[in-house]
């Protein structure tokens, strides 16, 4: 194990543990710095006991580094991979083993903090056989969301990826703003080019619930709308839920076969339970998906696997339990 793989395996054991924080930005600065010298003079550095003379690295930083160049796998690691493993119940379990990829992630394309090609190394890692790459449009600015013209650049560079990474997939997507009005933040051009689409409300989430109700379904409506994303939008303990009518919403969900976004972030677990289970009532469709920002938030799906299992989903009402060609057929018809 490398210096940066150590330190890679770090974070991403830190992220899956939602740890966030001081700690894990001490470990991503540490890699950024490792990343940024010359293999030898991290291992000069560390002979020589002056790796902590480099702005960034710390005493907790040198030493994985150090344990790494000895040739054995950090005690600090070891330590992390038991305890930040991601629980999960066997009910949830079973609709674990059941998922082929996940719907609904970021990279560093948008407000994400790594690469496509890591995100897909970790999604192959998981056993996962696809996974659709969902950035952000460009409304959302703060999130440096994708304009046209970078979205033909990603897909160009997703086309080269899927060539190094077969038969795994990375498939093309988009998380599109659902604006005020429910139109959408991209034209029906760009969105129809896509596999996957996911439409979340991002902004002036205490409008009226009236509006907000039209704004949705307006979404949901949209032929190119595949996934609704984190419907209720809350926070827990920080946000409260949007204002709309989940029955509107939910049997315009399953009219127009836009499945039902059952997010994994532990911040957000939305739809809340009360929600899904009507949903459910429906027949909508769903997607389990972990809305990663970080490798490690990939292996979050076990949290929205425990919530469709105490709901009671229907596991072929789940759309990432599908193989890719029913997917993508599904999206397609949708
Ligand atoms: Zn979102
Ligand atoms: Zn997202």
């Amino acid at each position: 194990m490398t210096p940066v793989e150590a330190l890679e395996r770090v974070v991403h054991c830190l992220d899956r543990a939602h740890t966030g924080g001081f700690k894990t930005k001490a470990f991503v600065r540490a890699l950024d710095v490792v990343r940024e010298t010359p293999p030898e003079e991290i291992v000069e550095r560390a002979e020589s006991g002056t790796l902590t003379e480099l702005d960034g690295i710390g005493d907790a930083t040198a030493r994985v580094i150090n344990e790494a160049l000895a040739g054995g796998t950090p005690g600090y690691l070891t330590k992390l991979e038991a305890e930040t493993q991601v629980p999960i119940t066997d009910d949830g379990a079973r609709y674990r083993a059941a998922l082929r990829g996940d719907c609904h992630l970021h990279s560093r394309w948008s407000d994400g903090g790594a690469t496509i090609e890591a995100m897909a190394r970790t999604a192959i890692a998981l056993g996962h056989e696809y996974m659709v790459l969902t950035d952000h449009s460009p409304r959302l600015t703060v999130a440096h969301g994708l304009s046209r013209e970078r979205l033909e650049q990603q897909l160009a560079d997703v086309a080269v990826l899927n060539e190094r990474l077969a038969p795994f997939r990375i498939l093309t997507g988009i998380e599109v703003d659902i604006l005020e009005d429910g139109l959408l933040d991209h034209g029906d051009d760009v969105l129809a080019r896509l596999d996957i689409v996911v439409a979340s409300v991002h902004s002036k989430l205490r409008m009226d619930g009236a509006q907000m109700t039209e704004r949705m379904v307006r979404a949901v409506a949209d032929p190119n709308v595949d996934i609704l994303g984190h419907c209720t939008g809350r926070m827990i303990g920080k946000r409260p839920e949007s204002s709309f009518d989940p029955d509107y919403v939910f049997a315009a969900c399953a009219q127009f076969h836009t499945a039902v976004e059952i997010n994994c972030r532990p911040e957000r677990l939305d739809p809340p339970r009360r929600l899904l289970e009507l949903a459910v009532d429906y027949g909508c469709y769903f997607s389990i998906d972990t809305d990663a920002h970080a490798t490690g938030q990939l292996e979050w799906q076990p949290h929205g696997c425990d919530r469709a299992a105490e709901c009671a989903v229907p596991l072929e009402r789940v759309i990432n339990a599908w193989s890719i060609d029913d997917l993508l057929q599904w999206a397609a018809a949708a």
